[in-house]
């Protein structure tokens, strides 16, 4: 596998010649290669997408839409091919890739393809006097900065608002995962968009990305990731009055109530934990049971969790699949580490695996899935992101002390509330640090509602018109009448 660059409509290595190495998770096996870009290839991508600017920002919206719909045709067409890359390159099982990510890189596709010949400005009418009226102009060359959990949904999710609004793009996916973004890269032409509105590049982050976010031409930065890097670029952008929306890390709460629906909050607690192998900015990581029910819930989460073996994310029937890297692996199980010296007790789990007769599986990267109980709320695993499958799960006696561990981190991306005491769901939902709360469902998405979080999870909202809104800018205009 050798992935390339898309710069100009042509597919590309590095100008400097360099690559890096792309691996296999499941196998820990080296299986292809990617370019190793640098501001070289920014300043190449950064000018092809100027010179389309001009043109593009004037093509009207509906044939903007018609290029992202048959964009969607052949990732619609191509769906089988994308979701076993997905499987490879990031670890995930390729039943979740064929289910989950590649119909929503179509879907994301679509509904901006859609969004945007509905998206409209205001006019102000002054009586008499004055009207008004709002212009919304596309930013010019934009940059789209994703990560490597849900490698093609996350990419097409800013890309699509991105382009249907009008602004040319310079889009890095994850060096871990890039071979979707580069599938997708091949696909451009053929969807009808002309050279430099789309230029894809790859490569290390702190170079090409770091790179991206610093030219003096990208008027805007849209980047989902960690809280650090996030925090990087808000560093650097911010002094060169760039537009920036960051969506970041999480450690999202799951409140459970002893009035929930048990067997629906299990079920859906068991799939909030761990899908993904808990890769999922959405995960419900610190999960709190109301006391009466407490040793009820724990036990049956556990049960249900020890049932659950890793397998070759080829294999149609696994559900539970690699992590993403070596790093990320060590990562997980030095927080696990922590968790016991922190005073925890680890309910299930808690060591690497490898999926039971697979041979060629052994040097991938694998982790039971972990439970951890007796933590207390303000230790360092239920205040860090972990970002794997290890969640843990603590008791809570009231609704104040439920909620006030919930808002006890830095972060408020998501949380999740189980109840059927309908008033109780508003004013939790209400009083919880988070931009998303589900009530007795987890990921039910609505492509039209704002996405994104507060406090160290991020600035800004994606999704509907709220990216719409980022990647344009507003112009007033007033006529006296
Ligand atoms: P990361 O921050 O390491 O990398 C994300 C992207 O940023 C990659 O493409 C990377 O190459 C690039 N990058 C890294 N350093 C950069 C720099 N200095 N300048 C410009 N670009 C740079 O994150 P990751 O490990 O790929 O992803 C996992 C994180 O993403 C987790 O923290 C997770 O919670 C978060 N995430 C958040 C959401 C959300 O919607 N809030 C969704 C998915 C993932």
């Amino acid at each position: 596998m050798e992935v390339l660059n898309l710069i100009q409509g042509k597919l590309l290595s590095a100008k400097g010649g360099e690559w890096l190495e792309l691996t296999d998770p499941s196998k820990g096996k080296v299986y292809g290669r990617l370019p190793r870009s640098s501001a070289e290839d920014v300043n190449l991508a950064v000018k092809s997408a100027s010179k389309a600017f001009k043109s593009w920002s004037a093509t009207p919206p509906g044939e903007r839409a018609a290029c992202l719909n048959r964009l969607a045709d052949l990732v619609k067409k191509n769906a089988q091919l994308l979701s076993s890359a997905e499987s490879t390159d990031n670890g995930k099982p390729i039943s979740l890739a064929a289910a989950v990510d590649i119909p929503r890189a179509e879907k994301n596709l679509r509904f901006y393809a859609s969004a945007v010949q509905h998206f409209a400005s205001e006019s102000h009418a002054m009586e008499g006097e004055a009207i008004n009226y709002t212009l919304r102009k596309p930013l010019g060359v934009v940059a789209c900065i994703s990560p490597w959990n849900l490698p093609l949904y996350l990419f097409t999710w800013k890309i699509a608002p991105a382009l249907a609004a009008g602004n040319c793009v310079v889009a890095k996916p994850s060096e871990i995962t890039p071979v979707t973004a580069y599938l997708l890269s091949t696909w451009v032409k053929e969807a009808g968009f002309p050279d430099g509105v789309l230029n894809i590049l790859h490569g290390l982050g702190t170079e090409v990305g770091d790179a991206l976010v610093r030219h003096p031409k990208i008027a805007a930065v849209s980047f989902t990731g960690g809280t650090a890097t996030g925090a990087h670029i808000a560093s650097v952008t911010a002094p060169r009055f760039k537009k920036l929306s960051l969506e970041l890390g999480g450690k999202n709460a799951a409140i459970i109530f002893d009035d929930c629906d048990f067997e629906d909050a299990l079920a859906t607690t068991m799939r909030s934990s761990f899908a993904n192998q808990g890769q999922i900015c959405l995960c419900g990581s610190r999960i709190l049971v109301e006391k009466s029910i407490y040793t009820r819930f724990r036990d049956a989460l556990v049960s249900k969790t020890k049932k659950m073996k890793v397998g070759d994310p080829m294999d149609p029937k696994t559900k539970t699949g690699a992590v993403v890297s070596k790093e990320h692996r060590d990562k997980i199980l030095d927080y696990i580490t922590l968790a016991k010296e922190e005073g925890g007790t680890i309910l299930c789990g808690g060591t690497q695996t490898t999926p039971e007769n697979q041979p060629g599986l052994e040097g991938g990267y694998y982790i039971q899935p972990t439970i951890i109980e007796g933590l207390k709320y303000d230790c360092a695993v239920n205040q860090q992101e972990i970002f794997g499958p290890v969640v843990t799960i603590q008791p809570f006696e009231t609704e104040e002390e439920a909620v006030s561990i919930a808002n006890s981190t830095e972060y408020g991306l998501a949380a999740t509330v189980w109840t059927n005491d309908l008033k109780r769901a508003h004013r939790v939902a209400a009083e919880l640090e988070t931009g998303i709360c589900w009530v007795n469902c987890w990921l039910l998405r609505d492509l039209r509602t704002p996405f994104g979080g507060v406090k160290n999870s991020g600035v800004g909202r994606e999704g509907g018109f709220d990216a719409l809104r980022f990647f344009t800018e507003s112009q007033n205009v007033c006529i006296k009448l």
